[in-house]
């Protein structure tokens, strides 16, 4: 066993035998990385913000060879971030990036892109547009395991600018009028939806204004057939924002 060091964010714990934590963690040097901190469950419950989720920590875990659950031998934590923790859409937000990563990640296949999207997005929660920092992160963390969209003309005969287009999320792309056949499920996509869409991919400015709700609807359709299973941290995501947005009447 050898004992590595590693910065990491806490993307989910779990309560494992008696006294102890499984923690799944993102890190910057070995991607996600998952282990038992044993013993801990009492002292956790005391004082819980080492292993609660979205916390920046630097743990020293032992590495085991045949098994993708290390042994955590000690943590401290570097950032806290309070700020999305006060706030409930963020903390919505939060869990369902963490999520997200957790689901199109493997173990032990480091991105870095990803552990400094993920430091973006809690960083920046509390004080920039969640519902924009949902739909960055989403495309940009497709972008880095190599799932994203392809936008740049039909897929099937390559036409560039046809008079309009039709989205197949189970393709994965755009399909002309003449081939719309070839993908039974696509339905039409705005011209301006597919220039938000490219934006989004590359580096937008969080000023910007742009019709979030065509682009999410297509990112939420287009995501889930890459997901093995509907993410239950969406569904908490959407009672919040419907929570939000609901009028009150006197
Ligand atoms: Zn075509």
């Amino acid at each position: 066993m050898a004992i590595q060091k590693a910065e990491a964010f806490v993307l989910r714990s779990h309560p494992f035998r008696s006294s102890s934590l499984v923690v799944t963690f993102f890190s910057r040097e070995f991607g996600k990385l998952k282990g038992v901190a044993k013993g801990v469950r009492k002292e956790a419950l005391a004082n819980p913000s080492s292993y609660e989720p979205f916390t920046l920590v630097e743990i020293v875990f032992y590495e085991k060879l045949r098994s993708d659950l290390h042994l955590i031998s000690e943590v401290s934590i570097l950032e806290s971030f309070e700020g999305l923790r006060s706030n409930l859409e963020s903390l919505a937000v939060a869990y369902y990036l963490a999520e997200l990563v957790d689901q199109l990640t493997e173990p032990q296949d480091p991105h870095e892109k990803i552990f400094k999207l993920l430091d973006f997005a809690f960083r920046n929660l509390s004080t920039l547009d969640p519902q924009f920092i949902t739909r960055f992160f989403e495309i940009q963390l497709l972008s880095e395991i190599g799932l994203l969209p392809n936008l740049e003309g039909c897929l099937s005969c390559g036409e560039p600018s046809a008079e309009k287009f039709y989205f197949s999320a189970r393709q994965g792309g755009l399909f002309c009028p003449s081939c719309r056949k070839k993908a039974p499920d696509a339905g039409i996509i705005s011209l301006e939806t597919v220039k938000n869409l490219k934006l989004l991919m590359g580096k937008p400015s969080f000023n910007e204004k742009f019709g979030m709700e065509d682009v999410g609807q297509l990112i939420d359709r287009f995501m889930n057939e890459r997901l093995n299973k509907r993410p239950i941290t969406k569904r908490f995501l959407h009672q919040v924002r419907a929570l939000k947005g609901r009028k009150v009447m006197v």
